[in-house]
């Protein structure tokens, strides 16, 4: 059998990161990834579903609900839509309703905030100036003053970026800087081999280390590893670790528990004729996050907003289906809806999403089939949270004049999330996490996990950066420990 110092499963930040960190510490890696290996030259400007499918996981629930991860060499970094914030330092601070920290002691955002700056640099984030954010955000920002709350400009990994709207399927103007084009090719100057198109089904104790079997063109095929590293993303990491449960004896029995969303919950605003000159705005036009972010409810309510763009008629039929407004059309569709959509569509039409302090409300469970399902779990923590953030949008739609619908009916609320948080969380005990505070598999020395699954609470920001300061922080330890 083939022998590595380190398999790492998964390509992502959490899978990356280490990647590049133990290669460069002088360790013997391979990346195990279960999709292809696309470059810019295979990145296509369409929206076509066949085209979306071949770079974007989107895991449907038995309920129909949707989550979307990445499945490609270098992850969800490739889909995703830029924004990259530190978290605040209150966000480390949350309990739970027995009052025990989320976070384990010691995490702060000072303690992070070295770890920020390396994955930072690497990933060239930066604020955006004002010249840079679309119309779309110029709108947003214009609801919000309307309001009486603030929003400053986003940081981004964008450099000259030409507002064409397709981040999701991949930049073809490489102005997006994903894994690709930053880590990768450090960890693989440094020696990693990244290998693509492993589907990891197992991992098993064998020794000191680890025996992973994975599927490659059909054939069955394993590796071993002095030590492996889990980072295969916030659904398929706990699902990993549920296949491997007979073998990997002793888990903690938070395995795919706590599943966490992000509080995201995304929101379509009709701007009422008056409220602008509209005619030069179109909201199809820009990049997918307008880049902007308010916090402006973050202490009062534990919630963020920021605005996307590049809308799809599309988004009308959901959120009219999801509001049920009485002002709206009752159907999305026959003349009544036509006649509304012509009057709003493009320039009256806003979109942004909400980020928070939220409880988790699900978990990942495998189906009898194998098939990876996101399972309810108790709404009610989480169903308060919601309430706020309703409490919150009448009170801007009361005084902007904008009708605010949901994209999703509240009972589907987080559908279409990309913050996969928390169902693998770090903990300092394994009856409350599944990783210790340095990342590591309770009761399985060398088994480390480092994505998005051990992030222990919502961040009420988007995560990306933070996965990625914890990842830096996680490979330190596994150096350490040598
Ligand atoms: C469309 C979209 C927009 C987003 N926008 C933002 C944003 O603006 N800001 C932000 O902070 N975050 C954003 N996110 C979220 C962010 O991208 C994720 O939080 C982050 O990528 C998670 O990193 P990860 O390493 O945990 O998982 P991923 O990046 O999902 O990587 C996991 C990798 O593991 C692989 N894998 C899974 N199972 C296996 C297996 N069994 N064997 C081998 N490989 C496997 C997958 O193919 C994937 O490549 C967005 C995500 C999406 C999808
Ligand atoms: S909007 Fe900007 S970052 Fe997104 S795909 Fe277009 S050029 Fe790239």
């Amino acid at each position: 059998m083939e022998s590595r110092d380190v398999v790492i499963i998964g390509s992502g930040y959490g899978g990356t990161i280490p990647a590049t960190r133990l290669a460069q510490a002088g360790m013997q890696v391979t990346v195990l990834e279960r999709g292809p290996r696309f470059d810019t030259r295979d990145f296509v400007q369409s929206d076509r579903i066949r085209d979306l499918d071949r770079v974007l996981d989107i895991v449907l629930t038995s309920e129909n609900v949707a989550f979307r991860t990445g499945k490609l060499v270098g992850g969800a970094s490739i889909n995703m839509d830029g924004a990259h914030f530190r978290m605040p330092q209150k966000s480390f601070l949350v309990r739970d309703r027995n009052g025990r920290p989320y976070w384990p002691a010691g995490f702060s955002r000072a303690m992070l905030d070295p770890y920020y700056a390396r994955a930072e640099q690497m990933l060239r984030v930066r604020q955006l100036a004002w010249t840079e954010i679309s119309r779309g955000g110029g709108m947003f920002a214009k609801m919000l003053a309307a309001a009486g709350a603030s929003c400053e400009r986003s940081r981004l990994n964008y450099t000259d970026c030409l507002h064409c709207g397709f981040c999701t399927q991949g930049c073809i103007y490489e102005k997006k800087i994903s894994l690709l084009l930053s880590y990768i090719p450090v960890a693989e100057a440094a020696g990693a081999e990244f290998r693509p198109g492993c589907d990891v089904q197992t991992i098993e104790p064998m020794g000191t280390g680890y025996r992973v079997r994975y599927v490659l063109n059909g054939t069955a095929q394993e590796i071993f590893g002095q030590r492996v590293v889990v980072g295969a993303g916030g659904i398929h990491t706990p699902a990993l670790l549920k296949r491997s449960t007979s073998l990997l004896t002793g888990l903690s029995p938070q395995v795919g528990e706590n599943f966490n969303s992000n509080g995201e919950h995304p929101f379509v605003g009709i701007l009422p004729p008056e409220f602008d000159d509209l005619s030069r705005y179109a909201c199809f036009k820009g990049m997918e996050n307008a880049g902007l972010m308010s916090f402006h409810w973050y202490d009062s309510d534990g919630i963020t907003m920021h605005p996307g763009a590049g809308l799809e008629p599309s988004v009308l039929v959901s959120s009219l289906a999801a509001a049920n407004h009485p002002v709206l059309p009752q159907r999305a569709w026959g003349m009544e809806y036509k006649r509304f959509a012509e009057s709003v569509y493009p320039h009256r039409i806003i979109a942004f999403s909400v980020l928070g302090l939220a409880d988790g409300h699900r978990a990942v469970t495998l189906q009898p089939s194998g098939k990876v399902d996101l399972v309810n779990r108790d709404r009610t923590a989480f169903d308060s949270y919601l309430d706020r953030v309703d409490r919150v949008l009448a009170q801007v739609s009361s005084t902007t004049g904008v009708t605010l619908l949901p994209v999703v009916p509240r009972k589907q609320a987080g559908t279409t999330s990309s913050h996969l948080l928390s169902a693998c969380r770090m903990a300092e005990t394994i009856d409350q996490g599944v990783v210790n505070p340095d990342g590591e598999v309770f009761g399985h020395p060398n088994l480390w996990i480092c994505d998005a699954s051990t992030v222990p609470y919502a961040l009420a920001v988007n995560p990306a950066i933070t996965i990625s300061a914890i990842a830096e922080r996680t490979s330190e330890k596994i150096v350490a420990r040598g």
